[in-house]
């Protein structure tokens, strides 16, 4: 067991928690619940009879079914942990079964076209808190979730103006318990600070992994065996779901599309160095980006070994 997470608590603090969809968020979410005593009862629902076995098989969760709005009746917390695009279309078939007094929220990496798309299903009594843990892996499904995912990871809520500060307050609650540093911001401006910290570096990833792929001047035996060189890094992040990572892009258009016009200023004016010799302007780039570097490692969201820590036996 995760020694991080700390001790079970003893009294839950959620009665019922239906999650639904058991990918590796939603699994995450299942597994640090369980193991921190967060809700008297976890129920697990996925669309897939197969991954519905293979949660029982798993056994962190207490109950698992196909049938969304079966799963949902009586939680007083339900999850949506289904890619962006599909979140309007499961409020939709969860609404009705919802129980009065119940917290709505979700785990999607975009936040106004999630509130869009979920605001108009939303019954009075029923209080949403839309949320975006920081946090995940190339992998996905039920088996690739681990209880300590959000452990010092920062998770953002995003609730509309009409959402009660008791909802937030204890969807906050917990998220803290499972190790998260909980931030409270506008869907707007969550998507603006994504857009660059996340979704243009997966678009460049996906880029730059799909032009060495299709370059005809280098064999693919020679971009795998030279991948060390940089590229290696950039491989991961391409391995990332694509269905997830698809709907982000479709999700949120404007503010991607903002930032890659700056980036494509930007590499323009590196091209432009280059092309001109202009050997200070790169160093003074490239300083303030090591800074960079060095400040995320400061607050701890990466390791200080080199390499990212990898064995130098290649493991
Ligand atoms: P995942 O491992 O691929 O799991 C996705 C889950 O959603 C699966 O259970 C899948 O069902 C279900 N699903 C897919 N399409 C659906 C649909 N149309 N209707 C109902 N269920 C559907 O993905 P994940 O990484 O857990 O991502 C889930 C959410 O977390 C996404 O919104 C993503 O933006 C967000 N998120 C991901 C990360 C990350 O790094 N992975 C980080 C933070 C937030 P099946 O069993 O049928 O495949």
């Amino acid at each position: 067991m995760p020694e991080r997470l700390g001790p079970p608590r003893e009294t839950p603090l959620f009665d019922r928690v239906a999650l639904i969809g058991i990918g590796l968020i939603g699994s995450s979410i299942a597994r640090a619940v369980r193991h921190l005593n967060l809700a008297r009862t976890i129920v697990a629902v996925d669309r897939d009879e197969n991954v519905v076995a293979r949660v029982r098989e798993l056994g962190f969760a207490d109950d698992a079914t196909s049938d969304a709005a079966a799963g949902v009746t009586g939680a007083d917390l339900v999850i949506l942990c289904v890619p962006v695009g599909a979140c309007g279309a499961v409020a939709a078939v969860i609404a009705k079964s919802l129980k009065p007094g119940a917290i709505l929220s979700d785990v999607g990496s975009v936040k106004g076209s999630v509130i869009a798309q979920v605001q108009p299903h939303l019954p009075e009594d029923v209080s949403f808190v839309p949320a975006h843990p920081v946090a995940g892996t190339e992998h996905s499904g039920p088996d690739a979730g681990f209880a300590t995912l959000f452990f010092n990871r920062w998770c953002i809520l995003t609730p509309p103006e009409n959402t009660p500060d008791g909802a937030v307050e204890r969807v906050r609650e917990f998220w803290s318990a499972m190790g998260s540093n909980v931030e409270v911001m506008t869907a707007q401006h969550h998507d603006l600070v994504l857009a660059i910290t996340s979704h243009v570096p997966h678009l460049i990833a996906y880029n730059i992994v799909g032009t060495a792929a299709d370059l005809e001047t280098v064999t693919q035996s020679e971009v795998i065996k030279f991948s060390a060189g940089g590229f290696r890094d950039f491989t991961r992040i391409a391995a990332s779901d694509p269905t997830m990572w698809r709907d982000v892009f479709l999700h949120n258009k404007e503010a991607v599309l903002e930032m890659l016009g700056r980036l494509n200023e930007d590499i323009a004016l590196l091209a432009r160095a280059i092309r001109w010799g202009e050997g200070d302007k790169l160093f003074d780039l490239f300083t303030r980006t090591r800074a960079i570097r060095r400040g995320i490692i400061s607050v701890g969201q990466e390791t200080p070994e080199p390499d990212f820590g990898r064995r130098r036996d290649g493991q």
